[in-house]
């Protein structure tokens, strides 16, 4: 008979390894599926100053290290390879080639990229997706917001609090956020709104100058930040789990089945961090889920 595991844990970002580490500690020698991009977003970022307990910061890569090896000293078993086939169809649960009793998916999300020239050159070095973790870096400099939606009027009203002025560029005539959030941007002094505008292009040589406006005018910055919203990486998923119209996995707390707040729409099947959560997306959010689903899936073996 092949070895049946208690738990797969498939991503390795903060939700994906503080899980590891809960579950190892008790003992249910978790398996890790990495993925392609072990670490997660942290890997793209440098200091991470709002972790606490770090406080000079942190660089995210070794955040993700140290988590990796926390996860490894507990009895945690780490793959580093992508899953491209999962089966929860019945149990045990498929998994690649592995069966197992419990699985918690933390796959995360993405931001969505724009991949205009000088972006992924500048890209931490002026060019962000997280103003909460970066707007201090911009005290009386000038930046730029892309997008329309919430989190591009949070982002631009976020970084008011430093920068002494902030364009926030929207491709169309009108804002996509709530009245109330547009109505905060547009009665900020520090807020100039771009309507029917592109960044087509980030300029810098090691650190961003300034954008070109719809291929045309230029304007000198210090930061671009990317509030294009987020792509949960969930497509794996699709037809076995319920997911919401936006492609994120939809867990207990959303449709309130039983105690288990991170369980998914299959009983045995946990999920945690940002392929769930559309609001937060903090790693300290995520990680604080991935320990949720640990718990669960625990509690959830010690009961069948
Ligand atoms: P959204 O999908 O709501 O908005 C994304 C914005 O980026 C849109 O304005 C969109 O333009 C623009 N965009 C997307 N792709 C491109 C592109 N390729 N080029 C140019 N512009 C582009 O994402 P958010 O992250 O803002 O919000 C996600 C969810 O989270 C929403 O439900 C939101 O309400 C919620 N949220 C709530 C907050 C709050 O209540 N304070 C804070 C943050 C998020 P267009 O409008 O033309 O489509």
């Amino acid at each position: 008979m092949s070895n049946i595991y208690k738990l797969i844990i498939i991503g390795s970002g903060p939700a994906g390894y503080t899980a590891g580490i809960y579950s190892a500690r008790a003992e249910l020698k978790p398996i890790i599926f990495s993925g392609p991009n072990s670490g997660g977003q942290l890997m793209n970022t440098s200091i991470i100053e709002n972790w606490p307990g770090n406080k000079e910061g942190i660089l995210g890569p070794q955040l993700m290290m140290n988590m990796r090896e926390q996860a490894v000293k507990f009895g945690a078993k780490i793959i580093d390879e992508t899953v491209g086939k999962v089966d929860f169809s019945g149990e045990p649960f498929k998994v690649n080639n592995l069966e197992t009793e419990t699985v918690i998916i933390a796959t995360g999300a993405e931001s969505i990229r724009l991949h205009i020239p000088g972006e992924d050159q500048l890209f931490g070095r002026g060019v962000a997706v997280c103003a909460v973790c970066d707007a201090p870096f911009y005290k009386n400099k000038t930046v730029a917001v892309l997008g329309g939606g919430d989190s591009a009027c949070e982002d631009a009203l976020t970084l008011t609090k430093f920068a002494k002025k902030v364009y926030l560029v929207h491709r169309r005539d009108q804002l996509r956020a709530s009245r109330i959030m547009s109505q905060r941007v547009k009665n900020n002094p520090k807020i100039e709104i771009l309507w029917n505008s592109a960044v087509t292009e980030i300029l810098g040589e090691n650190r961003v100058e300034a954008v070109k406006i719809n291929n045309e005018k230029e304007i000198k910055l210090e930061g671009v930040f990317l509030a294009l919203g987020h792509r949960p990486a969930s497509d794996l998923f699709k037809g076995k789990i319920q997911l919401n119209e936006r492609g994120y996995i939809m867990t207990n707390f959303q449709f309130s089945k039983s105690n288990f707040q991170t369980m998914t729409s299959v009983e045995g099947v946990f999920a945690a961090g940002d392929v769930v959560d559309y609001r937060y997306q903090q790693a300290i959010t995520a990680a604080g889920m991935g320990c949720q689903a640990a718990l669960d899936a625990e509690k959830y073996l010690t009961n069948e």
